[in-house]
């Protein structure tokens, strides 16, 4: 027993510090990464309930490692955050989603919104909405082009998140709330801030067949969200009854692996093209 417990303790701190290593080398090499270029972001569509038709597209950052070969954004995003490079990567996929996006429009295929991520050591900055505006301006694309997904988070000051949205949505942005329902989902916040969609988190999309609780929380998000004039837009979404169950209670926009996984930009221009064909 009690050899046991001792391989057990080293087999543990042997994990640990592997771990922590990974941590050190990833933190690291994620300092070079922005210059070496090796960010790249995928895109996923998204569309209209009713027309079917693509209606804009969500920005995905991944990381292609020379080494380690492609990293999801969940492998990375969190370190990021702890070390407060989110900001310099944050950064960069803001300027890229929109100089892409610009770039499509240019290129005359039909003109859509971008969604971009935001994290909360993003949001907090106290010069965000004057970066947003830079950007625009760099990249010339219109603001009614970008749309800016947030997450709630109960750390979040409601002044500082008030002042934040009001200079954003002054820029003429969109303001999406993402994962709805999985955090700390206030209705006050819904009703004082000026939000513009939320996003139906995938955990509540993908048991609306099996669960029937998951079926009215989805039902009831719709309903409220219509009600505070809120467009909703449901993710995760991947087989044909669960769009019928959303069609059904008027959900207004769908994304998910149904139609497609997130692809590279090239992809997107395809898709977009085809359009006019
Ligand atoms: P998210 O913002 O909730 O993005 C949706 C995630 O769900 C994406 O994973 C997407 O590939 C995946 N997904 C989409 N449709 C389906 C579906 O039908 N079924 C399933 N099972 N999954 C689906 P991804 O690209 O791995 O991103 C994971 C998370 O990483 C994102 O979750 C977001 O929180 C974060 N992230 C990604 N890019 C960025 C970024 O540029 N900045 C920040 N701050 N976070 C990012
Ligand atoms: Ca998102
Ligand atoms: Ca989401
Ligand atoms: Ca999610």
């Amino acid at each position: 027993v009690k050899q046991n417990g001792r391989n057990d303790a080293l087999l543990y701190s042997e994990s640990w510090s592997n771990y922590s290593f990974e941590h050190l080398s990833l933190q690291h090499e994620m300092y070079r990464a922005i210059q070496r270029k090796e960010f790249i972001l995928y895109y996923q569509p998204q569309y209209d309930m009713i027309s079917g038709g693509m209606i804009g597209v969500e920005a995905l950052v991944r990381w292609k490692h020379p080494i380690r070969g492609m990293i999801p954004p969940g492998d990375f995003i969190p370190l990021a955050e702890e070390s407060g490079m989110i900001v310099q990567i944050g950064d960069w996929v803001l300027e890229e989603a929109c100089r892409q996006n610009k770039c499509w429009q240019e290129s005359g295929l039909p003109p859509m919104p971008v969604s971009v991520n935001l994290s909360i050591r993003q949001f907090v900055q106290h010069d965000l909405a004057s970066k947003v505006a830079d950007v625009l301006t760099r990249t010339g694309l219109d603001s009614q082009y970008l749309d800016l997904e947030i997450t709630e988070s109960m750390t979040m000051d409601v002044n500082h998140v008030s002042r934040c949205l009001l200079d954003l949505t002054a820029l003429g942005v969109g303001i999406s709330i993402d994962d709805f329902g999985t955090g700390y989902s206030s209705f006050h916040y819904l009703k004082n801030f000026p939000i513009d969609r939320l996003k139906i988190d995938r955990s509540f999309v993908r048991d609306i067949q099996q669960d029937p609780s998951d079926a009215e929380i989805v039902a009831a998000i719709i309903a409220m969200a219509h009600n505070l004039n809120i467009q909703v837009i449901a993710e995760g979404v991947e087989t044909q009854e669960q769009i019928e169950f959303l069609r059904k209670h008027n959900c207004d926009e769908m994304q998910g692996y149904f139609w497609s996984a997130p692809v590279p930009s090239d992809n997107i221009e395809q898709m977009l093209g085809g359009y006019y064909m």
